[in-house]
């Protein structure tokens, strides 16, 4: 690959919602995602539950109010 024929593409750092950071290619610079591979749900499974039990927290606190 000759030099000067792309416009200024490399390594960029990626920083996600979740605060997460990864490097990849793009011409873009400081990329900011709201998903990656690290917090997705089809690569944790995780965070549908995690959001999940927050609402619960919360539904048994203002029961707690009461
Ligand atoms: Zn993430």
């Amino acid at each position: 690959m000759k030099d000067g024929i792309h416009p200024k593409y490399g390594n960029t750092t990626v920083r996600c919602a979740c605060g997460e950071t990864f490097e990849t290619g793009s011409v873009r610079e400081n990329l900011v995602v709201d998903i990656c591979s690290k917090c997705h749900p089809f690569y944790t499974g995780k965070q549908k539950l995690v959001d999940t039990g927050g609402r619960v927290d919360k539904f048994k606190k203002r029961m707690e109010q009461k």
